[in-house]
């Protein structure tokens, strides 16, 4: 059994995992200082003798280094999430985001801890050639743009990860999230299926971006832990870059009459007037003039198939009902 320790464990993705680990008998420790992660998240580990929990910020370097000290395994995700937070407030993004995994690696080194990194999809950019391969090149628009600092943070992440792995031998693994979704997800940073849920549940027009030609490929949160649980565990995995994500395609116009089907369904009513139930928002209306949205984004997930034999497994339709049925739960 080893002892992990999760930077961001309180948060949407890094709560699944803690919980995931401890149901296979591992020992978890959370640090998190509850910006976007919630203490309801982890409540109901709490009280698990393996797990312990510290509510500090990475930065506090006493705390961190007494943790990482501790541990076997750093599943580094604390990280500003969200589109929405990333347009308000930029400074704390590139702060947050690239001296906190700095530090993170520094003291990782200082105890030859291994460290899997969480990083994005946002690497690729607008690289319209979709499935992006590990090796596919990043195409970003001009340093003026803020969204585009989301990206070079977690890329510059990436370039000291592997320059950890390289000067000092540290054993790093780096894997890139895909549209991931799931219960816990909250709407509040921008999330596209927490917020269409809600507002199908609700009765309020599902507020679809653009003209919702606009595709992803969603993947349950609870498939990815999966992947990040078998990289942990695969030594070949050390210094390499990993897709996670789902192949399976839908256009966002497609997903909202997706979600109005199963919250008809889920709440008993008749599937009525569905198209009068979308509404259509400009992009400048939704975000800030000159905001760019990638028009596709798809992995290629043949990588971490040969190396632990990954793919997921939950179907569109599953994810969305086991959101549906979050949701519900919640608002009872
Ligand atoms: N989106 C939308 N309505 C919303 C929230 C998001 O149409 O209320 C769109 C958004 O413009 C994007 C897609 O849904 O094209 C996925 O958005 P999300 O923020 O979930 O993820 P990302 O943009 O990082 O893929």
């Amino acid at each position: 059994m080893s002892h992990y320790l999760i930077t961001g464990g309180a948060g949407f993705i890094g709560s699944h995992l803690s919980e995931a680990l401890l149901e296979r008998g591992h020992y978890v420790t959370v640090i998190d200082n509850l910006s976007t992660g919630r203490f309801e998240n982890i409540a109901p580990l709490v009280g698990n003798p393996r797990f312990r929990f510290a509510i500090d910020t990475i930065t506090n370097e006493i705390v961190m280094d007494r943790l990482v000290s501790e541990c076997d395994i750093v599943v580094h995700m604390a990280a500003v999430v969200g589109v929405e937070l990333i347009l308000k407030d930029p400074v704390n993004v590139i702060e947050t985001n690239i001296l906190g995994t700095h530090f993170v690696l520094k003291v990782a080194n200082r105890y030859r801890k291994q460290v899997l990194f969480a990083s994005t999809s946002e690497i690729y950019g607008k690289n319209e050639n979709v499935p992006f391969r590990e090796d596919d090149d990043r195409v970003l628009g001009p340093a003026t743009v803020a969204r585009w600092s989301y990206s070079s943070s977690k890329a510059v992440d990436e370039f000291l990860s592997l320059a950890y792995h390289r000067k000092n031998d540290l054993p790093v693994v780096i894997f890139r999230l895909f549209n991931t979704v799931g219960p816990r997800q909250t709407g509040r940073y921008g999330m596209v299926i927490p917020r269409f849920v809600r507002q199908a549940l609700s009765g309020e027009p599902i507020t679809v971006y653009g003209d919702g030609n606009q595709a992803r490929c969603f993947v349950h949160v609870k498939d990815v832990v999966e992947a990040i649980i078998a990289l942990s565990a695969c030594p070949q995995a050390i210094g390499q870059v990993f897709n996670i994500g789902s192949t399976d395609e839908v256009s966002i116009l497609e997903l909202a009459h997706r979600v109005l089907k199963l919250a008809d369904a889920a709440l008993g009513r008749a599937p009525t007037g569905i198209d009068e139930r979308v509404r259509l928002v400009p992009y400048e209306q939704a975000y800030t003039a000159g905001f760019e949205d990638m028009k596709r984004r798809m992995p290629d997930i043949g990588k971490i198939g040969r190396y632990v034999g990954w793919q997921p497994r939950s179907s569109l339709d599953e994810i969305l009902q086991d959101v549906i049925q979050f949701s519900m739960q919640r608002s009872q």
